[in-house]
């Protein structure tokens, strides 16, 4: 919400990027009508999901024209709901609206959050949006803030990183970024996925005193407590992964970005599973050569 205020005060006067859930919806058209009375022309959904467009209604009442990836469209067709209309104009790929003398430059790169996800540049300003990716001085929220592609999220960070930009907008949490933010969170999702990996390796190495995630050792108690219960075991042996990999992460973490305690042991789950059948690193469930 902050960031989407901050963002309207400095960006192209017709346009508005996003609107906010609909309890907060009042406060952006309040929030863009401190800056100008220009009418609003525009208003382009950055993703599909309600706790950013959700308030999309308000301004469609008053006639603008709704821009979106044509994915986006897609997704609210599956999940119809009133307060984020369908929208006006759909594109493939990339789009630029111009607006008087401003520009936007509307860009596809894959699912990167979800399916229609959009990077939206201000290039005059250098302002760069992709909503539910960085999250500054903080992690992300669960689980890679609910990745649908685990792999696109995290090279995202690299396609974020080859913007000409000054300023970054998240669009959760409390403050604007830059692109040390961007590179320090590139850091941690990386640290999480290494120790990921880590924990498969160690799952599928002999026993010692160091490696208490053998599946030689490990599994054999999970059984014993659920028998006949696959899905009782195989969670148990993913939980042990995600301990493990939680426990490093946050030993170099913790301090350094915010909620670390939180939410570090989801994103752990989610790269321990994505390491798995993403990736194909199935450990000792995996075809043995
Ligand atoms: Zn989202």
């Amino acid at each position: 919400m902050g960031h989407t205020n901050q963002c309207s005060s400095s960006l192209p006067k017709a346009l508005s990027w996003s609107t906010h859930h609909r309890l907060r919806g009042e406060n952006i058209l309040a929030a863009i009508r401190s800056v100008t009375h220009l009418p609003i022309s525009h208003l382009v959904y950055s993703h599909f999901h309600a706790d950013h467009i959700g308030a999309a209604y308000l301004l469609a009442k008053k006639g603008v024209t709704i821009i979106a990836h044509e994915l986006t469209e897609y997704e609210l067709t599956i999940t119809p709901d009133p307060n984020r209309p369908l929208p006006h104009v759909t594109f493939k790929g990339s789009h630029t609206l111009h607006v008087d003398n401003q520009t936007l430059q509307l860009d596809y790169h894959g699912p990167v959050h979800c399916p229609g996800n959009l990077l939206i540049y201000a290039p005059k300003h250098k302002i760069l949006m992709l909503i539910d990716l960085v999250f500054p001085g903080w992690v992300p929220f669960a689980n890679l803030a609910e990745a649908q592609n685990v792999g696109m999220f995290v090279k995202a960070h690299d396609l974020i990183l080859k913007y000409d930009f000054k300023y970054y907008i998240g669009g959760h949490v409390n403050r604007l970024g830059d692109r040390k933010d961007v590179l320090i969170q590139q850091e941690y999702v990386q640290d999480v996925y290494n120790n990921a990996r880590t924990a498969i390796l160690l799952s599928n190495s002999p026993p010692n005193a160091t490696n208490p995630l053998s599946i030689n050792t490990l599994l054999g108690p999970i059984q014993a407590a659920n028998p006949n219960n696959t899905w009782a075991s195989f969670a148990g042996y993913v939980d042990a992964l995600t301990e493990y990999c939680a426990n490093v992460t946050t030993q170099k973490w913790l301090g350094k970005l915010g909620a670390v305690d939180v939410y570090t042991s989801s994103h752990c789950e989610t790269l321990v599973e994505s390491s798995r059948i993403d990736y194909g690193y199935l450990g000792p469930f995996g075809v043995q050569g």
